[in-house]
């Protein structure tokens, strides 16, 4: 039995086999052909041109039909790649000038194109290869004659394992027989990430020291709540797992209960529950598990996979289309978060020693007004037609916001002279994310209409901890006191200022730290939509004036784990029985 070790970014339990994909070795036979040979070896690229050109049509449609257009994008550069004259000409080229086989010619041309690709700066296009090795195997399969091996025609349910996966396979496989990911590399916002949230697969991504040790049929077990793999696990690990999968498909039956209820204490305190989103393609999800509105909108999603900024028109269609669904819930939509580990083609950003301490979110933006104004207006529309409000993120002292908040102004000006329909009176929140802005946020609460607190960079820049490094993923503690001290202050502050203040960091989904967050008073909690249903569970069964009291407790603790130790048996005590469901599961 081998444990390994991910990040967590999906969750559920998958038990099942190991199917492996994208690492085949292409083996291409080399063959001379004759003079007469030549225009049949180019008829035949032609043919397996247009072969493909048809899949891939037909695959965009259907992934349009379940996952809606964002995800259907992606499939246009690969059409782009079987439109390429100029990589045409070169395999034609091979084929009359060396006299080779199509196949190897086609191979041996995208290959090189593929490791021109990889030598640029340019991020967007070193991204593509996969998308060009992924096209260019189809187009392979095809000149060899050989079926690709398709997911589709897996007669039993697999565990998807695989080094990386293209938007293309990710998005193709068929649902029913997926039980979960695993994949080496990706983050939290991956596209493997994001589209096993949406379909509520559990999924493992940056698996430590790799998948190569796991081979094509093995036994497995993908913990997508904790990011760990057990491959070949003994029968009592795989017990304690059926164990815990079962008790979490029960849990999630008596979670789904249709009417969205409140997140109310026994006491009588309420709070606001929201989800957190990427994609539009994420809302039925807010809905079915009773989030009430949507308390962080990812809008940098908008803008990632593309060679071209989105126009204003484009982004307003995207948003508005958004705040519409939500109605009459509320919308908080972020601005751009772009940089640390998201970037975007144009314009192109030097490499950064440090980008997560480099020019990201509101730096990026207040350098390039001309491209943060587009999506400015394009929110104060979009927010006419909902409940939207919009916040900054990464702002870290008071002249930030002040900058992003003139710029918003100027935007309404621009409408209001070109008469165009857009929200004057739009609130606007500020990020707590950045250690300085928690510690001045008397001053920050001042000119904000609201607070969010986003705890995946707080932690990672109040404990110096790279969020994304497993190497030190064991010292990234929400529980920390260095942490909870902060959030106190800032929670408190911006109380004493009379202004709301959320939470859309994971910390706010999980039930042990909402226990905590609930005792200070946070006022809102948005986390990935399954979470809710749990942490409205937990509120709905404990007394606010004892999670208060249990608040008061924990910043005086003087480490994590008593920390959570001392969260975890106030808890067991409140929840009694309820406690494994709702914390452990
Ligand atoms: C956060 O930092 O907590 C947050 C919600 O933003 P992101 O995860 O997108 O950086
Ligand atoms: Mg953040």
């Amino acid at each position: 039995m081998i444990k390994l070790k991910g990040i967590a970014v999906s969750l559920g339990i998958g038990i099942g086999k190991a199917y492996r994909i994208g690492q085949e070795e292409v083996t291409v036979p080399k063959r001379k052909i004759g003079h007469e040979e030549i225009s049949r070896e180019i008829y035949r690229l032609e043919e397996a041109l247009i072969e493909t050109r048809r899949e891939i049509t037909s695959l965009q449609k259907k992934i349009f039909q379940e996952l809606g257009f964002d995800h259907s994008k992606i499939f246009e550069a690969h059409v782009l790649v079987l439109e390429d004259r100029v990589l045409i000409e070169d395999i034609i080229q091979q084929i009359k000038n060396k006299k080779v086989n199509v196949e190897f010619a086609f191979w041996t041309s995208i290959k090189k194109y593929m490791d021109t690709l990889l030598k640029l700066e340019d991020d967007y296009l070193r991204e593509r290869v996969n998308d060009i090795d992924d096209v260019a195997r189809r187009v392979l399969r095809k000149l060899l004659k050989k079926e690709i091996v398709s997911l589709k025609d897996l007669k039993e349910k697999v565990i998807v394992v695989a080094h990386d996966l293209s938007p293309s396979q990710t998005a193709s496989l068929p649902k029913g027989n997926i039980l979960a990911f695993v994949t080496d590399v990706g983050g939290r916002t991956s596209h493997t990430a994001i589209i096993a949230r949406s379909l509520g697969i559990p999924a493992v991504v940056g698996v430590e020291i790799g998948t190569k040790n796991i081979k094509p049929g093995e036994k497995l077990i993908v913990d997508g709540s904790k990011g760990v793999v057990v491959v070949h696990p003994t029968e009592r690990i795989l017990k304690e797992y059926q164990k815990k999968s079962q008790q979490l498909v029960k849990a999630r039956k008596a979670f789904h209960i249709p009417k969205v209820y409140k997140a109310q204490t026994k006491d009588k305190k309420e709070v606001d529950v929201s989800g957190n989103i990427e994609l539009p393609e994420e809302l039925p999800l807010v809905r079915e598990y009773g989030a009430e509105g949507i308390g962080l909108y990812r809008t940098e999603f908008v803008f990632l996979g593309r060679r071209d900024l989105p126009s204003e028109e484009e982004q307003y269609q995207a948003y508005v289309n958004v705040a519409r669904r939500v109605k009459p819930h509320s919308v908080i939509i972020r601005t751009m978060d772009i940089g640390g580990d998201k970037f975007l083609s144009q314009p192109q950003v030097p490499k950064e020693m440090s980008p997560f301490l480099g020019w990201r979110a509101i730096r990026f933006c207040l350098a390039q007004p001309e491209i943060f104004k587009v999506q400015l207006r394009a929110i104060l529309r979009a927010a006419a037609e909902g409940e939207m409000k919009i916040m900054f993120p990464m702002i870290s002292g008071i002249e930030e916001l002040r900058q992003a908040k003139a710029l918003l102004e100027e935007c309404k000006e621009e409408l209001r002279r070109e008469k165009k329909n857009f929200k004057a009176d739009i609130s606007v929140g500020t990020m707590i994310e950045v250690p300085s802005a928690a510690m001045c946020a008397d001053e920050l609460a001042k000119e904000s209409d609201f607070f969010s607190i986003g705890t995946n960079d707080l932690i990672q820049y109040s404990l110096a901890v790279d969020r994304g490094n497993e190497k030190v993923a064991y010292l990234y503690e929400p529980g920390h006191p260095g942490v909870i001290r902060l959030l106190k202050h800032v929670i408190e502050t911006a109380h004493k200022n009379k202004i709301w203040i959320g939470m859309c960091g994971e910390m706010a989904g999980e039930p042990l730290f909402a226990y905590l967050l609930l005792g200070m008073g946070l006022d809102e909690f948005s986390m990935s939509p399954p979470r809710v249903p749990k942490v409205k569970d937990m509120i709905r069964n404990v007394f606010f004036q004892d999670a208060q009291r249990a608040a008061e407790k924990a910043v005086t603790l003087s480490t994590a784990k008593e920390v959570e130790k001392f969260l975890q048996e106030e808890l067991k005590r409140m929840l009694r029985n309820e406690y494994e469901r709702i914390v452990l599961t």
